[in-house]
C-alpha cells in the first residue's frame, strides 16, 4: 500500500466498533475517515439496538411500576395511562441525542465522515458509491443484521424483527416472540408491560442459552409469574399470514404435539448474522469462517495485508462493548502498541425486570471443564435495600476456585444488576479472590452488599444468612 495514500485509516461502518476505532486512531495521530451508509452515525446500537431498546424498557418499566408497584409503597396514582406516541417520541429523542453526539465526536477528532456505501475494490482502496479513496489501512466494522426463519417473510409491521418491534405504533393484542434469547425477552417484556399478551416460543429447553442455568430457570419462573407465556422446547413449523393476523403453528421438540398460536404481531428474534455482503470481499479474497464471519487473527488482521475487521462481523459475542474494546485495540495495534482484551471477562446483561448480568464462567462450563469450585449465594430477599425498594426477587451467585478461592464467575439476577456487574468485572480483571471482595467495605444499605455476602458465602461465612 502506497505511503502517499489520502488516509492512514478508513473505517467501514460507524457503529460502536467503527466509530470507536476511528476516534482512537485519530487520538493516536492518524488521518482517519469513517464510511457510513445509514443517515445517522452510531450503527445498530444507537439507531435500532441497545439505546432505543433501553429507552423503551425503562419507560415501560415505569408505566408498569406506576400501575402495580407504587401502591405497595404507599403511592397512589389514579388512572395511569399510556401515551405510546409520547413514549416513542422519548425513544426517538434519546436516539437523536446519541447519534448527534457521535457526529460531534467525529468532528472534534477531525475524522471525515464519508457518507455512502463502501466497497473494497483492492487493498488500500475504498470506494464510496463509486468514488475511490486511498488508505494505508482498512478496518471493516459493518456489524450484523437480523436473520429470519426459512419461509418467513419480514414486513416490519405484522411480522417484525427487533427493528419493527421498537417502532410499533399500537400495543399488540397478542405478540408471539420466536426465540427466547436476550432480544426476545427484552422486547417481549416491553410490550407485555404495555398491555400485550406475550408468548415466547424457544427451541431450546430454557431461555437465555449461555447464561447460568440456575439463573435462567429462575428467570423463566419470574416471567411466567409476570404473565408471559413460555413455550420452551417448541419449534415453529409454519407461519401463515393474512391481512390482520398471523397463525404460528408450533410443535414440541419431541414432535407429538402441535398447536396454533394467533398473533397480530410476530417478533422473529432468532439471531443475527454478520454483514459481509456487498463489500466485494470475494473479489479481493478475504476469507470468512464457517459461520460466515470475517476471519481474523488476534490483531484483527484478515488474511489480506492492510485489511482488518472488528465487532459483530467477526467471531465472539455480538455486544456493543465487545465491539468498542476491539475498536480501541485495532487502532492501538495499527499504532504499534500492544493492547490486550480478555475475552473471558466480557459481561453479558439482560435488561428485563429483574435484570440479569453475568461475567466469567457458568456452573455448566466449570463442570464441563472439570474445574473444582465453591458457590457463594445470597438472595436479595435478605438485603435491606432491596426490601426498602420492594424488589426482592433474585440472587447473587459467585463461583470461586475451590483451591485458591479466585473468582471464576459471577451471576446476578435482581434489581439494578446491570450496574452491579461492573464490580465483579473489575474484581476479576484484577484476579481477585472472593475473599478480596469480602474484605472490601461496601456501603450500607446497598444492593452491592449482596455481592460481598455471596463472596463470604464461598467460604460459608455470610453474616446475614
Ligand atoms: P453495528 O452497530 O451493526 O454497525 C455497523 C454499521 O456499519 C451500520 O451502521 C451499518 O449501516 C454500517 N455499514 C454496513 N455495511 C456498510 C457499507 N458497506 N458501507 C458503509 N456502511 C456500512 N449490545 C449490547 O452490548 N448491549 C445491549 O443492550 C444491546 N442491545 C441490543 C438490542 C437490539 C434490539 C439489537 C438488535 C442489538 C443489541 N445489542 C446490544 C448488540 C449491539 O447493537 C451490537 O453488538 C453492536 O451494535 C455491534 O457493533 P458494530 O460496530 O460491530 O456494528
Amino acid at each position: 500500500v502506497s505511503n502517499d495514500a489520502e488516509y492512514d485509516l478508513v473505517v467501514i461502518g460507524a457503529g460502536p466498533g467503527g466509530y470507536v476505532a476511528a476516534i482512537r486512531a485519530a487520538q493516536l495521530g492518524m488521518k482517519v475517515a469513517c464510511v457510513e451508509k445509514r443517515k445517522t452515525l452510531g450503527g445498530t446500537c444507537l439507531n435500532v439496538g441497545c439505546i432505543p431498546s433501553k429507552a423503551l424498557l425503562y419507560a415501560s418499566e415505569q408505566y408498569e411500576a406506576a400501575q402495580k408497584r407504587f401502591k405497595s409503597l404507599g403511592v397512589l396514582v389514579k388512572d395511569v395511562q399510556l401515551d405510546l406516541a409520547a413514549m416513542q417520541a422519548h425513544k426517538d429523542s434519546v436516539i437523536n441525542a446519541n447519534v448527534s453526539g457521535i457526529e460531534f465526536l467525529l468532528k472534534k477528532n477531525k475524522i471525515t465522515w464519508l457518507k455512502g456505501t463502501a466497497t473494497i475494490p483492492a487493498p488500500g482502496q475504498v470506494s464510496i458509491d463509486g468514488e475511490v479513496v486511498t488508505t494505508r489501512s482498512i478496518v471493516i466494522a459493518t456489524g450484523s443484521e437480523s436473520v429470519s426463519l426459512p419461509n418467513v417473510e419480514i414486513d416490519e409491521k405484522q411480522v417484525v424483527t427487533s427493528t419493527g418491534a421498537l417502532s410499533l405504533e399500537k400495543v399488540p393484542e397478542h405478540m408471539v416472540v420466536i426465540g427466547g434469547g436476550v432480544i426476545g425477552v427484552e422486547l417481549g417484556s416491553v410490550w407485555h408491560r404495555l398491555g400485550a399478551k406475550v408468548t415466547i416460543v424457544e427451541y431450546f429447553d430454557r431461555l437465555l442459552p449461555g447464561f447460568d442455568k440456575e439463573v435462567s430457570l429462575n428467570f423463566a419462573k419470574i416471567l411466567e409469574k409476570q404473565g408471559i407465556q413460555l413455550k420452551l422446547a417448541h419449534k415453529v413449523e409454519k407461519l401463515e399470514k393474512n391481512s390482520s393476523e398471523s397463525q404460528v403453528i408450533i410443535s414440541n421438540v419431541a414432535g407429538d404435539h402441535t398447536e396454533t398460536l394467533y398473533a397480530d404481531v410476530v417478533l422473529v428474534s432468532v439471531g443475527r448474522r454478520p454483514v459481509t455482503q456487498g463489500l466485494g470481499l470475494e473479489n479481493i479474497g478475504v476469507v470468512l469462517d464457517e459461520k460466515g464471519r470475517i476471519k481474523t487473527n488476534e490483531q484483527f488482521q484478515t488474511n489480506i495485508s492492510g485489511i482488518y475487521a472488528i465487532g459483530d462481523v467477526i467471531a465472539g459475542p455480538m455486544l456493543a462493548h465487545k465491539a468498542e474494546e476491539e475498536g480501541v485495540a485495532v487502532a492501538e495495534y495499527l499504532a504499534g502498541q500492544k493492547p490486550h482484551i480478555d475475552y473471558g471477562l466480557i459481561p453479558g446483561v439482560v435488561y428485563t425486570e429483574p435484570e440479569i448480568a453475568m461475567v466469567g464462567k457458568t456452573e455448566e462450563t466449570l463442570k464441563a471443564e472439570s474445574i473444582e469450585y465453591t458457590v457463594g449465594k445470597f438472595p436479595f430477599s435478605a438485603n435491606g435495600r432491596a426490601r426498602a425498594m420492594n424488589q426482592t426477587e433474585g440472587f447473587v451467585k459467585i463461583l470461586a476456585d475451590k483451591r485458591t478461592n479466585k473468582v471464576l464467575g459471577v451471576h446476578l439476577i435482581g434489581p439494578h444488576c446491570s450496574e452491579m456487574i461492573a464490580e465483579a468485572v473489575l474484581a476479576m480483571n484484577f484476579g481477585a479472590s472472593a475473599e478480596d471482595i469480602a474484605l472490601t467495605c461496601h456501603a450500607h444499605p446497598t444492593l452491592t452488599e449482596s455481592i460481598k455476602e455471596a463472596a463470604l458465602g464461598t467460604q460459608k461465612r455470610s453474616i446475614h444468612m
